[in-house]
């Protein structure tokens, strides 16, 4: 079975589409949440999404977010005014379908989060230290998850302490050898400084991670992004890939 892992699509409609065609035909999608959030098309990436085949899809906190589940008083003004903007235009049953979203999915083989084990909406799996103290809040060989929009796999073996961190290389296929802690990187807001919209495909059958990059067409997003005032900084960081 070939699964397309996606995460972070952050309302990146061009972003998803050139991700899909480039993945071509899988056998299921497992998107790890934040469909929304920051970019100018929420609607359309909700309604695109519950189209795949054999759909796993996660809750993530801009999803939250963006159903008036989170308190966003404490984010910075440019942050409120792009959630506030996505609640204001995501139609009711858009929204109907994030508040039915899980916040963890768990097969024989994988457990499916958006930040971790343990918290499944909000930690940031950032270094090996945190991924270590996650390992123990999972039982499945591989745990995949997204939130902090950076390809990143730990790696922990019966005889280690401390699990290993490996940054991927893009367009690399890894076998994934022991328990393995992986992020398939953002579709539509990488911050790895490599602006390419980011995903993986996972096969079960041989246990590898194919781990992909692939450019899409960042002014047309920006400009769609000006031309309903979204935040310049969130419209520049896209081309940076911060
Ligand atoms: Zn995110």
């Amino acid at each position: 079975m070939r699964a397309l892992v996606i995460s972070d699509i952050h309302a990146n409609l061009t972003a998803l589409e050139t991700v899909l065609e480039d993945a071509g035909e899988v056998d299921a999608t497992w998107c790890l949440g934040d469909l929304v959030g920051y970019g100018p098309d929420p609607n359309e990436c909700v309604a695109l999404v519950q189209t795949l085949p054999n759909l796993v899809c996660l809750l993530g906190n801009h999803d939250a977010a963006a159903i008036g589940q989170l308190n966003i008083d404490t984010f910075n003004p440019e942050a409120r005014y792009s959630i506030e903007w996505q609640q204001e235009v995501l139609e009711p049953d858009h929204q109907a379908y994030l508040q039915s979203l899980p916040t963890s999915y768990i097969n024989e083989q994988a457990t499916l989060v958006h930040g971790s084990p343990r918290s499944p909406v909000f930690e940031y799996l950032l270094d090996n230290q945190l991924a270590t103290e996650n390992f123990p809040h999972f039982s499945t060989p591989y745990c995949f998850f997204g939130h902090t929009h950076l390809p990143s796999q730990f790696y922990l073996s019966p005889d280690q302490i401390l699990a290993k961190l490996i940054i991927p290389k893009p367009n690399t296929e890894f076998n994934l050898l022991s328990r393995t802690i992986i992020n398939p990187g953002s579709v539509g807001q990488p911050r790895d400084r490599d602006p390419r919209a980011s995903y993986a495909i996972f096969d079960s059958e041989n246990k590898t991670w194919a781990y992909r990059r692939i450019r899409y067409d960042i002014a047309a997003v920006q400009a769609r992004m000006a031309s309903v005032n979204l935040p310049e900084r969130h419209i520049q960081r896209l081309e940076i890939g911060w």
